[in-house]
C-alpha cells in the first residue's frame, strides 16, 4: 500500500512567525479534534504523509513548533553542492541540519521561472538522493504542450533525463514524482480527475517500463495544479494519484486541514 502523501508548497509566502502558527495549530488540530485524531492515527499507521513546504527562512521556525512526527518539513529547492562560493544558495545539509526529510526539486516555477533545466534538476535529484534527503521531482507540460498532443512526450523527457542513473530500488524507497500541468498551478483550472489520472498512470508505465513493477507499484505519484477541498477527495480516489501537491490552498490551516480530510 502506498501511503497517501497530502504537501502543501508555501512558495514565497509565510514568515517565521506564521510558520511557527501554523505547525502549532495543525498540531493542536491533531490532538484535540475528532477529525485531527483520525488523520493523526492515519499517520501513525503510514496511511497518510503530511508535508510542508515553507521557505527557507520559515523551515527552522516550523520544525521548532513541532510537537510530535506528525508534519515533515520539506524545502522547495537546494543547490546540487554541499558548499562553497555559490551566493544566494542554500546546500542540502543545510536544509537537513534545519529539520528538512524532503525537497521539491524542478517546481514548474524553477522551471520556467527561473529557468532550471533538465540538467541542472538531474543534479540536484542525484544530489539530494545522495544525501538522503527525499525529493519530491516535479514535472508538467504547458498549455501549448498540451494543446499540441505532446503531454506524454514532454513527461518522458522530463523524467526520462532525471532518472536515467537511478536504481529501482532508489525509485521504490525515496522518490515522489509530482505531476503538476503548467496550467493548472495557480490557476484555478484543476485538471480533471480522468485526465490527472491518465498522466499518473503513464508516468507509472514509464517507470515500470525502465524499473520493473515492484518499483512502480511502490512509487509515490502526486497530483498538483489548484488543488482545494471540494476537488481534493475525487483526486485523491484515482487509482495511480498517490497524494497532492498544493500551492494556494496549502496556506490557511482551515484549508490544509480539510484536504488531509479528504484523504482519510
Ligand atoms: C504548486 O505550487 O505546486 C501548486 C500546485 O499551486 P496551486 O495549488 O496554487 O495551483
Amino acid at each position: 500500500m502506498r501511503a497517501k502523501m497530502i504537501a502543501g508548497n508555501w512558495k514565497m509566502n509565510s514568515g517565521a512567525a506564521a510558520a511557527a502558527d501554523f505547525v502549532e495549530k495543525l498540531e493542536t488540530w491533531f490532538a484535540d479534534s475528532p477529525e485531527g485524531r483520525q488523520a493523526a492515527s492515519a499517520v501513525r499507521e503510514g496511511r497518510v504523509e503530511i508535508v510542508i513546504a515553507p521557505p527557507f527562512t520559515s523551515i527552522a521556525s516550523a520544525h521548532a513548533a513541532k510537537k510530535s512526527d506528525l508534519i515533515n518539513i520539506a524545502a522547495q529547492n537546494i543547490h546540487h553542492r554541499q558548499k562553497g562560493a555559490f551566493t544566494g544558495e542554500i546546500s542540502l545539509p543545510m536544509i537537513e541540519e534545519a529539520g528538512c526529510r524532503y525537497v521539491i526539486i524542478g517546481h514548474s516555477e524553477r522551471r520556467h521561472v527561473f529557468k532550471e533545466t533538465n540538467e541542472d534538476l538531474e543534479k540536484k535529484l542525484i544530489a539530494a538522493l545522495e544525501s538522503r534527503v527525499l525529493p519530491i521531482f516535479c514535472i508538467g507540460e504547458l498549455l501549448e504542450e498540451r494543446e499540441s498532443g505532446d503531454t506524454k512526450r514532454v513527461l518522458a523527457s522530463q523524467l526520462e533525463s532525471a532518472w536515467r542513473s537511478l536504481t529501482s530500488d532508489v525509485v521504490a524507497e525515496m522518490v515522489v514524482i509530482a505531476y503538476e500541468p503548467v496550467w493548472a498551478i495557480g490557476t484555478g483550472k484543476t485538471a480533471s480527475d480522468a485526465d490527472a489520472e491518465e498522466a499518473c498512470d503513464y508516468i507509472r508505465t514509464l517507470a515500470c517500463d525502465k524499473f520493473g513493477i515492484a518499483a512502480s507499484d511502490s512509487l509515490r505519484i502526486l497530483y498538483g495544479g489548484s488543488v482545494k477541498p471540494e476537488n481534493s477527495g475525487s483526486l485523491l480516489s484515482q487509482k495511480n494519484i498517490d497524494g497532492l501537491l498544493i500551492g494556494g490552498a496549502s496556506l490557511e490551516v482551515e484549508s490544509f486541514e480539510k484536504i488531509i480530510e479528504t484523504s482519510l
